[in-house]
């Protein structure tokens, strides 16, 4: 699959749709390619159009995952971060602490297999040795998510093991999520055991930081977040006492539909 098809599947996605709909909503009425042109700003190339893909991801991902107000001590503004191959030595990648919902394609920072930065302005995410690593163990890889997604944070505090995927709706290249203990986030220890554990599956949980996924293509990436997030959610509520119940899930579904200010700022700072 090559970039145009990898970008052209997100396009042409329910979050393509999505984007496109919030460029309506505020008064844009145009076309797919006049989209990508009026955001990207320039000329449309390979590497813009996979640009312009990860900020769409990151903006649908920010809608969805981020929870201030679960303030579970992972879940920083920037939400975690996101990369795609576009060659055999050519990577792009979120840069450092931009907030996903913010970013914009042009953002994205353009670097080689060794890490070194070819293109863009800003620094690289802190977690580049761990995208990298994962696509040099996995070369079927080309697009890698990192989220913070609260359910998934707040169950591998309580269970320290793999997540099956009971009822994956036809996805079954979805079985399950490995689990990764905790190392800092941003270590070398934390990619080479994150990588390794991605040899043999596509997801995995870090403990009390996150999620990853690492596919041939964006759109499982993104799904793979979505279904191991919601089978977090609800192994959560299975494991949880009947008497604690009624405030995690009050605590989930205010999480989910609303986005207040975090008041306690002492916060682990992950990218
Ligand atoms: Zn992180």
């Amino acid at each position: 699959m090559n970039m145009h098809e990898k970008v052209g599947d997100i396009l042409n996605s329910s979050i393509g749709e999505m984007y496109l709909g919030d460029l309506v909503t505020h008064g844009f009425d145009m076309s797919i390619e006049e989209a990508v042109e009026n955001v990207i700003g320039g000329k449309i190339s390979d590497i813009n159009l996979a640009r312009y893909g990860l900020s769409m991801v990151c903006w649908y991902l920010r809608s969805r995952y981020h929870v201030p107000l679960l303030n579970i001590g992972a879940g920083s503004r920037s939400t975690g971060n996101v990369s795609l191959r576009l060659d055999d030595d050519k990577y792009t990648i979120k840069p450092s602490g931009e907030d996903f919902r913010t970013i914009r394609p042009m953002d994205f920072i353009i670097i080689n297999k060794k890490g070194e930065k070819l293109e863009g302005e800003l620094k690289p995410s802190i977690e580049t040795l761990l995208h990298l690593s994962t696509y040099e163990k996995r070369p079927d890889v080309n697009a890698i998510i990192h989220t913070h997604s609260p359910n998934v944070v707040l169950l591998s505090r309580k269970e320290k093991k793999d997540l099956y995927v009971e009822d994956h709706d036809n996805k079954e290249w979805l079985a399950k999520a490995t689990f990764v203990p905790y190392e800092k986030a941003g270590s070398k220890e934390l990619a080479t055991a994150v990588s390794e554990a991605l040899i043999n599956n596509n997801v995995a949980i870090m403990e009390d930081h996150g999620l990853i996924s690492a596919y041939p293509n964006l759109g499982d990436a993104v799904d793979a977040i979505e279904v191991i997030d919601e089978e977090a959610a609800l192994r959560l509520i299975e494991i949880t006492p009947k008497e604690e119940r009624a405030p995690l899930r009050l605590k989930m579904v205010i999480a989910k539909h609303f986005q207040v200010p975090r008041n306690n700022q002492k916060q682990k700072k992950f990218n």
